[in-house]
């Protein structure tokens, strides 16, 4: 039986358990499936699909040297699988196991039906240090174990399909789907082999400001690793990520460095939260939108004309315009702007959670359900206990981008201002720029006061 090994979210060579097995079993196709339901569900967009294409074509790149090409399809899964059917009869299929929201389960679980019915194995791999289905045992332990695992070697040589059929295209068939959404003009690029380049960039000397510039705008574009979106789209395998960190480290170790060795700890310790938040889906598929705290459900609306100047950068708030507009050129933000954007929108102008999480997630080019929802809801307010993280946008403007080097860099209408007047134009006699969109102090007062006074209210459990 022919061996199809479907790439999902796992563009790569190395560490990928599907594709060695299928190599050692018989003759491979490997199969990448544009599934429209899934691209145009809302919270992916074009920026995802360029960097799938570009991963895509180096991955081709890769099999074709071991012996193999990938094919391409356009077509929800199912119907997929009927074609597939039609040209090879009954097959082996291995993947990844995918860990997302409701409708990539729902998928998975009408392919695990169809394969049943059609007397078709499915033979699905772990691809990270997550537990599947309820909590079995010590978490923490388990997932070490994991990591401690070998990491799979690159097939020595794969035996491609020698059929293939007009039905199933190769990677320029990529060209003719397009999703929602516009384009980066400066975005990472996709690719087992970029990602490579990048992890060994940050290995090199990025890590060395790791910790201490983490939340700095301007800096943190120099010292955080970029791996995010090599992690989220697979071209890198957290298993290897964590063996090279672990590796690094050890030398650092050896030779004394403390500092240094602190600065590539905290971002060690950032890829076990990785997976942390990954596992998240597997228990709430449904956290993209079920709100964690449904006494908060009220509180939060849809204003388009709020939501326009927010998304476009255009807010009349120098930092939160800056952050915005960079995101949208670039798909990256640090952990702490992406944290106060969401804060802003949701428990300042008081958006729906949603609209803003969606909106989000079509930008950042890492976008992983796990993390990204948990974050969102937890930014929101809506995953307690503690308090609600509500920033002072003028305060981490002046706290994280003192010189305004990021507000500068951004947003050029304010590029002649000096460091005193640029976080706040709206003091100068004549602002030279949009006047804020609310009265900052007081908008912010009466919101906190609104969700404090929710607080206080019983709690209540998710309507799931
Ligand atoms: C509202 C909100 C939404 C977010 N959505 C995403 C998302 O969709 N995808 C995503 O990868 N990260 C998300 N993050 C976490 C974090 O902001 C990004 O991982 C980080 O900015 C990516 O840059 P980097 O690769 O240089 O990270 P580094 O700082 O170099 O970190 C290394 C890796 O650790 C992981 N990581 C870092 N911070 C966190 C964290 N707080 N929780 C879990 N894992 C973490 C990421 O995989 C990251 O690539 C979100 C944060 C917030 C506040």
């Amino acid at each position: 039986m022919v061996q199809v090994v479907w790439f999902k979210k796992d563009f790569r060579t190395l560490d990928h358990a599907p594709l060695h097995a299928a190599s050692l079993a018989g003759d491979v196709l490997p199969l990448y499936v544009v599934e429209p339901s899934i691209w145009n569900f809302g919270d992916l967009s074009v920026r995802h699909y360029q960097f799938v294409k570009e991963s895509l074509t180096d991955l081709n790149v890769r099999l074709k040297k071991l012996g193999a090409s990938l094919y391409v399809m356009v077509s929800d899964m199912v119907e997929a699988l009927d074609r597939l059917y039609e040209i090879l009869g009954p097959f082996v299929m291995h993947s990844h196991m995918e860990h997302g929201l409701t409708h990539t389960y729902e998928r998975d679980r009408a392919v695990k039906a169809w394969m049943d019915a059609h007397e078709c194995v499915w033979r699905e791999y772990q691809g990270d240090a997550v537990l599947r289905g309820k909590y079995v045992g010590h978490r923490p332990t388990y997932m070490k174990t994991y990591l401690k695992s070998p990491v799979i070697p690159v097939p020595k040589s794969i035996q491609g399909v020698k059929r293939s059929d007009k039905t199933l295209g190769n990677v320029d068939l990529l060209d003719t789907f397009t999703p929602p959404g516009s384009p980066a003009d400066a975005p990472v690029r996709g690719g087992e082999s970029e990602a490579i380049k990048h992890a060994n960039a940050f290995f090199q000397s990025r890590f060395k400001a790791y910790q201490i510039s983490i939340s700095k705008p301007a800096k943190s574009i120099h010292s955080s690793s970029y791996l995010s979106a090599y992690l989220t789209w697979g071209n890198i395998s957290i298993k290897s990520l964590h063996k090279a960190t672990e590796n690094h480290l050890k030398t650092l170790k050896e030779t004394q460095q403390t500092f240094y060795k602190k600065q590539l700890s905290a971002f060690h310790t950032r890829l076990f939260w990785r997976s942390h938040f990954v596992e998240k889906v597997e228990m709430k598929p449904w956290i993209d939108h079920i709100s964690k705290d449904p006494r908060y459900d009220d509180v939060r609306h849809r204003d388009s004309d709020a939501f326009k100047k927010f998304t476009t950068g255009h807010t009349g708030f120098p930092f939160v315009d800056a952050c915005i507009r960079f995101l949208n050129r670039t798909s990256w933000l640090n952990f702490r702007q992406r944290a106060m954007l969401t804060s802003f929108a949701c428990n300042t102008l008081l958006l729906d959670w949603k609209d803003v999480g969606r909106f989000l997630a079509t930008q950042w080019i890492d976008y992983e359900p796990g993390i990204h929802w948990s974050q969102i809801q937890m930014q929101a307010g809506l995953i307690p206990p503690r308090h609600i993280p509500i920033y002072d946008v003028i305060k981490q403007s002046k706290e994280t981008d003192p010189d305004g080097a990021f507000i500068r860099m951004n947003v050029p209408e304010l590029a002649h201002l000096n460091a005193d007047d640029i976080h706040e134009p709206w003091t100068l006699d004549s602002n030279p720029y949009i006047a804020p969109m609310v009265d900052y102090a007081t908008v912010l007062k009466a919101s906190k006061e609104t969700l404090y006074q929710i607080k206080k209210e019983p709690k209540r459990k998710p309507y799931v």
